[in-house]
């Protein structure tokens, strides 16, 4: 089908209204922009009115007009008849300014709609059963022949006011005259370009793009004079584009008012009615059917007027003409046209796709976190008018996967949260590198000079021992040892912390690790006292981790729990294990002194220490922070002094 309509690139901004507007479903986002599928497009012109960004355009014949038509000589402007409801201050002048223009002859469609009148009549006499739709608006007939089908035998068969207009002017003036159509109607475009109505009118243009040529070519309606169409003048046909101006203009005789007659205007009415139609439900005999609530109000009228103040504004002109108009010489002109061929064709352009079962909507539904009715919001911000139609159109490949707004803010809302973590993590990680080299850097050098003097003092020890009686220098010399066997731990930590950024990654049960850790623990003479337990509320305690790493972690909460019971009267270390998610979750709870408000916030600092000097070394918090990054866990630490603490590790049981 000729592309009437497309999208300009770039301007299309994802508000869908085109999409929720088309009454066709021909509208696909691709890569953020709403593209009309014209093979899909019946070219009623609602997307273009709707569209804020002026995204959608109109295929435009202005250049062919302007520079091959008109050139050519001979060409006859056919004006619609809503023109008043256009140039509702100059309306008179438009004639005057079409021949400015360069237009030979300037006729009102209207003479067509008294044309093809009387063809109406004829087809709703002639057969008493079936329903006659009216043909006149072309994007009602291309609904009818792409989506309803099955009524395809139920449009008259009688060409649109315009077609008959063209016909006319070709038979009566020549066929050397070329026949242009100026309206308000984008649908008008894909008309002139159908094959069973070739060769009547040769281009469209709107009443829209009409004003942009006249102030292109400096043309001032008000400077110009009031002047006439050229016959053949049209009479009733000038109330076509009202509501129910189709049924005026036929003057239908009494006995055919009895039948039932229905006037249609509107997208929203024109689906149900086709609806009804198809259900057999309507027994009319005639259906009048317009696309938009008469061609007054279509998408490219140009107006500043409301709907009533237009329709006044053609009532007013209908009324002054009606008056000026001989009767004589319009009967004539109708009865010398009594040979036009007036009758046309319609098709089946079938383009329903048929609907997809029920399991593929279930799975699309699900994609976007849909599993229940509940879970469907209806909200229309994807443009369909509820999810299921979304999903149906996603089926029928009409449709995107990423236009439901909600799941999208959603989807957004935990990338973002991810994003946070990440560059949390991030930052301590770089933190945590960098101590880490220097950490290396510093531990390798002190590392060679204390086994020096750890081996050194042992030699002299031993040498002592067996010359002196006194114990006092071997109890130095003890003093010696120990201390520097501490440095040797402080430095092993260090090292442990440089080692970060390696995980060797196996099946750990974190269960057993734990109870593996607290075997010594438990025996330690300093913890004497405490009572441990241990509660798992899960079976899942298998997580995949670095076992070696993990047990440090483990063993410095665990120590520090023990070290802060060492003033209280309860001495209570509570292990619990259980299971959120795809998460291992262990919390380690003691009845200790607990961690100052101000002191929350510097647990992880590397050498953040309040234990005595030689007691603690602050690294411990920090190599475990490290690891459960490492292995995209979380460690906080909840406390009230004086009460207790609790160290809640979260570690996911699928590290990928
Ligand atoms: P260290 O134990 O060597 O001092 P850590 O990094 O293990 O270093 O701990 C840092 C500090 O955090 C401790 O000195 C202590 O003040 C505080 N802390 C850690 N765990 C607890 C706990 N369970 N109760 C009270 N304070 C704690
Ligand atoms: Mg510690």
């Amino acid at each position: 089908m000729y592309g009437t309509v497309e999208t300009i690139p770039y301007l299309c901004k994802r508000c869908y209204s085109c999409v929720r507007e088309c009454p066709a479903i021909a509208i696909r986002v691709e890569q953020g922009q709403a593209v009309v599928m014209s093979e899909r497009c019946i070219a009623c012109g609602h997307c273009v009115t709707v569209c804020s960004q002026n995204a959608k355009r109109t295929k435009s014949e202005v250049g062919f007009v302007l520079g091959e038509i008109l050139p050519r000589g001979n060409v006859v402007a056919v004006v619609a008849p809503s023109f008043p409801a256009s140039f509702p201050d100059d309306y008179a002048k438009l004639p005057s300014a079409l021949r400015k223009l360069g237009f030979d002859k300037v006729c009102e469609a209207a003479f067509g709609a008294d044309l093809i009148s009387p063809e109406y009549l004829a087809e709703i006499e002639k057969d008493g059963k079936q329903t006659i739709i009216s043909s006149a608006c072309p994007a009602v007939y291309n609904y009818i022949e792409m989506y309803y089908s099955e009524l395809v035998p139920n449009l008259a068969k009688v060409v649109s006011p315009m077609v008959a207009m063209g016909r006319y002017i070709k038979e009566t003036f020549g066929k050397n005259y070329s026949v242009v159509f100026i309206g308000p109607c984008i649908a008008k475009k894909s008309e002139c370009k159908d094959e069973k109505v070739e060769g009547a009118i040769d281009a469209v243009l709107t009443f829209a793009e009409l004003k942009e040529i006249l102030e292109d070519k400096q043309i001032e309606m008000s400077a110009l004079d009031e002047t006439n169409f050229d016959p053949p003048e049209g009479l009733i046909g000038k109330s076509f584009p009202l509501a129910g101006g189709l049924i005026k203009t036929a003057d239908i005789p009494g006995d055919i008012l009895e039948k039932e007659i229905i006037v249609v205007e509107g997208r929203s009415k024109v689906e149900e009615i086709l609806n009804e139609l198809l259900d057999n439900k309507i027994n009319a005999s005639f259906i009048d059917i317009l696309f938009c609530e008469g061609c007054i109000k279509g998408p490219a009228i140009d107006s500043n007027l409301n709907y009533y103040s237009r329709r006044e504004k053609v009532i007013n002109y209908i009324n002054d003409r009606m008056k000026a108009t001989d009767k004589q010489v319009w009967k004539s002109n109708i009865y010398n046209a009594r040979n036009i061929d007036l009758s046309r064709e319609f098709e089946d352009r079938d383009k329903r796709i048929p609907t997809p079962d029920e399991e593929q909507i279930k799975e699309i539904l699900a994609q976007s976190n849909k599993f229940s009715k509940q879970d469907e919001l209806n909200c229309r911000s994807c443009g369909y008018t509820t999810c299921r139609d979304y999903a149906i159109a996603i089926a029928k490949g009409l449709a995107e996967n990423d236009m439901c707004l909600p799941y999208m803010i959603d989807k957004l809302e935990k990338a973002y949260k991810e994003l946070q973590e990440t560059q949390e993590q991030l930052q301590s990680a770089e933190k945590l590198a960098s101590i880490g080299q220097l950490a290396a850097g510093v531990a390798h050098e002190i590392n060679n000079p204390l086994g020096t003097i750890l081996l050194y003092t042992s030699l002299l020890k031993k040498d002592l021992q067996k010359k002196l009686e006194s114990p006092q220098p071997i109890e130095d010399l003890n003093l010696i040892v120990e201390e520097t066997n501490r440095c040797k731990n402080i430095v092993s930590n260090l090292l442990n912390f440089a080692r970060q950024g390696r995980l060797k990654i196996s099946e750990v049960d974190i269960y057993d690790l734990i109870n593996t850790i607290l075997k010594p623990v438990r025996i330690k003479p300093e913890f004497n006292g405490i009572s441990f337990s241990v509660e798992c509320e899960t079976h899942d305690t298998v997580i995949k981790g670095d076992s070696d790493q993990l047990k440090q972690v483990f063993l410095n909460v665990i120590n520090n729990a023990c070290e802060a019971l060492e003033e209280s009267e309860q001495k209570k270390v509570t292990i619990r294990i259980s299971n959120i998610d795809s998460y291992i979750n262990v919390e380690i709870r003691d009845t200790g002194s607990g961690i100052p408000k101000e002191n929350m916030g510097k647990l992880f600092t590397p050498f953040f220490t309040t234990k005595k000097m030689g007691k603690g070394t602050g690294l411990g918090l920090a190599i475990s922070y490290g690891i459960i990054k490492m292995h995209k866990g979380d460690i906080r630490a909840e406390s009230e002094t004086g009460k207790g603490t609790a160290f809640i590790i979260k570690l996911p049981l699928n590290l990928q």
